[in-house]
């Protein structure tokens, strides 16, 4: 047995991050490396993270919260061409091209497609959950304890290193406004919104700015909403919005026992619902509290090393911890670079040399201007410097950031029809066709449809 083969490795989550490190160190395997025992805990039944759908809210029926906080007719709200793997395109996983903007289940087969093709499935314990992880500085190695979710059996294993892939869209971010108490309607966080049909010919508040409150929006003027009002803090979302849209600054009050809500211009809304786009927490509370990472969703994260090996203690590593533009060829750029971290191919500096290189990148990304462009140019040249570290295929990153501009330009010329717009693929030069139906009158949101519908 090598020291590698001796060594354990525990990836927490099986999402697209955790999905990325378990084909890096497949992809190590295949060229002849040896590498360490995997072990990877997903607390739901099967892998996909957030893609795998769940219409479940709450706990789920293991008594355990609910991770899933995507909803049943949720379409990319990017191009697939921005986060297309460059070791695995979706021409070959479809085996034809396919348009820009697939659906929920599209892209979870996608993600789950190069893993099963690597047959590793076996390093993944489904329906396990991990409750605490504890390092030993005496002995350099973490406890991990994991519970299984059907027999409630704990068990105890020692690792050499740990590295946390559970996202941070799971655990809301909820506010509370004067009068919430006594509204006569239904308040929901976004992380709980599952279906847009439950809001037909509803009037709806929405409040916050981000990519939920954009996209659940236009869900709901999809499925016939009455009427949408936008509240937000500092600046509006900025979009050419339907006739049945307005938007406010922030909610101040809710009159007592009714539906009327009041804003800070003056003006007030009857509505049937307010959902709190309103973001979410970091949150790990399965690792002992010198381990979590604590930061703000942010391009360059607090307390990590390259976006990635905490600096506390690097054994300990985070994947897909940042605020995304980049998603899933990132999440590999991660991958790749954690993996080279713990075969002893890359070396992270001693901790004064962290501190002062994060805090270098910490400054880099204060000074970055405050437009979309700037901030995915920050996160293309992260994925760049990551990428040039391994042997991670090279992808045409400039390409990436000129799709993500168009797409940005598309958006607000039309927010409800830049789905129907396609884009060219930066790993194989091929357009994407236009799909069949319109993002607004397209119903029919399965994979046979989306994927077969489009064969030509
Ligand atoms: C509503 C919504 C829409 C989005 N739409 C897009 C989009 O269109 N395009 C895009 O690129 N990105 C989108 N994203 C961003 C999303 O963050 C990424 O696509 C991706 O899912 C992140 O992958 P991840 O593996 O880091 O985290 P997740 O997908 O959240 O996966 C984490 C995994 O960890 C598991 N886990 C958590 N805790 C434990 C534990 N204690 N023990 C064991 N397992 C655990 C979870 O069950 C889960 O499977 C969206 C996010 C949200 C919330």
């Amino acid at each position: 047995m090598s020291a590698m083969t001796s060594k354990r490795v525990a990836i927490i989550g099986a999402g697209p991050s955790g999905t990325s490190c378990l084909r890096a160190f497949k992809a190590a395997q295949e060229k002849g490396a040896d590498i360490p025992e995997i072990v990877c805990f997903e607390k739901q039944a099967d892998w996909g993270g957030l893609w795998n759908y769940n219409w479940r809210t709450g706990l789920d029926e293991n008594g355990n919260a609910v991770h899933g906080s995507m909803y049943r007719h949720l379409w990319s709200n990017g191009p697939k061409e921005c986060l297309e793997f460059a070791d695995y395109t979706f021409e070959e996983h479809f085996g034809f091209p396919i348009p820009s903007f697939p659906p929920r289940e599209v892209l979870q087969d996608y993600i789950t497609g190069r893993v099963n093709k690597s047959g590793i499935k076996h390093w993944v314990r489904c329906n396990t959950v991990v409750v605490t992880t504890v390092y030993d500085d005496a002995t350099g190695m973490f406890t991990l304890t994991s519970k299984d979710n059907k027999t409630k059996e704990e068990t105890v294993e020692v690792f050499d290193n740990v590295i946390c892939c559970t996202g941070h869209f799971s655990t809301p971010n909820v506010p509370s406004f004067p009068g919430m108490e006594s509204f006569c309607g239904r308040i929901m966080h976004a992380h709980d919104f599952r279906a847009a049909e439950e809001f037909k010919d509803k009037d709806i508040l929405i409040i916050g700015t981000s990519y939920s409150a954009e996209d659940i929006a236009s869900q709901c003027y999809k499925y016939g909403v009455k009427s949408v009002t936008c509240s937000y803090r500092t600046a509006p979302m900025g979009f050419h919005w339907p006739d049945n849209f307005k938007t406010v600054p922030l909610l101040t009050k809710i009159e007592s026992n009714s539906k009327t809500c009041h804003f800070k211009d003056g003006t007030t809304a009857d509505v049937d619902a307010i959902i709190l786009c309103t973001g979410y927490q970091h949150y790990f509370p399965f690792l002992e509290p010198n381990l979590q990472l604590k930061t703000a969703n942010r391009l360059h994260c607090d307390s990590l090393h390259e976006g990635v090996a905490f600096i506390d203690n690097p054994k300990m590593m985070y994947i897909g911890m940042q605020d995304q533009w980049f998603t899933f060829n990132m999440f590999d750029a991660q991958a790749w670079y954690a993996r080279d971290l713990i075969l002893g191919r890359l070396t992270v500096p001693d901790r004064a040399g962290m501190e002062a290189d994060w805090k270098k990148q910490r400054e880099a990304e204060e000074a970055v201007e405050a437009t979309d462009e700037a901030n995915i140019r920050y996160q293309a040249d992260y994925t760049e410097r990551l990428q040039n570290y391994t042997d991670y295929p090279t992808f045409d990153i400039e390409g990436v950031v000129q799709a993500f501009l168009v797409w940005e330009h598309n958006k607000h010329e039309n927010i409800m029809t830049f789905r129907d717009q396609a884009h060219k693929s930066l790993m194989t030069g091929t357009m994407a066709p236009v799909h069949h139906t319109p993002w607004l009158k397209a119903f029919d949101d399965s994979i046979e449809s989306y994927v077969a519908g489009n064969k030509k």
